[in-house]
């Protein structure tokens, strides 16, 4: 299950939702099931990866969902699928993404405790979490 935190500007009226979590299509999953499937959900480095680690281990495990994350520098928020590659408990791989701008590693955020951000539209550090519009998903 999901959610869907919407976030308003206050100096421009600007609004975007941001998902987090786990959804119909977006889940977590064994490895070889993942592989069976026709259609590519994720990235295609990611799909190669995932591809070349199965020949090596067996019981990979993949836990994939939408995370909010935040550029350090320009403190605008973006929502991406994070996928994490798994032997047992150990992390092989986890996805990192490089903002659009500036090109900073993007940080996953707690979108819970950051009130405000940048506004992607006016620049300004008045966007916030819209509390009432808050949606979940399945
Ligand atoms: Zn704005
Ligand atoms: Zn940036």
């Amino acid at each position: 299950m999901g959610h869907t935190h919407a976030y308003r500007c206050t100096f421009c009226g600007y609004e975007e939702e941001f998902n987090r979590g786990h959804g119909f299509l977006i889940h977590s999953q064994p490895a070889s099931e993942y592989l069976k499937q026709k259609t590519r959900y994720f990235h295609y480095k990611t799909h190669r990866l995932i591809k070349e680690l199965s020949k090596k281990y067996n019981h990979l495990f993949i836990k994939a969902g939408f995370e909010v994350y935040i550029c350090p520098r320009c403190k605008i928020l973006s929502d991406k699928v994070e996928v994490k590659i798994l032997k047992d408990t150990e992390l092989l791989h986890r996805s990192e993404f490089r903002c659009n701008s500036c090109k900073a590693r993007l940080r996953r955020t707690n979108i819970h405790r950051l009130q405000m951000a940048v506004c992607p539209k006016c620049h300004k550090k008045t966007f916030q979490l819209n509390q009432s519009a808050q949606l979940l998903w399945a």
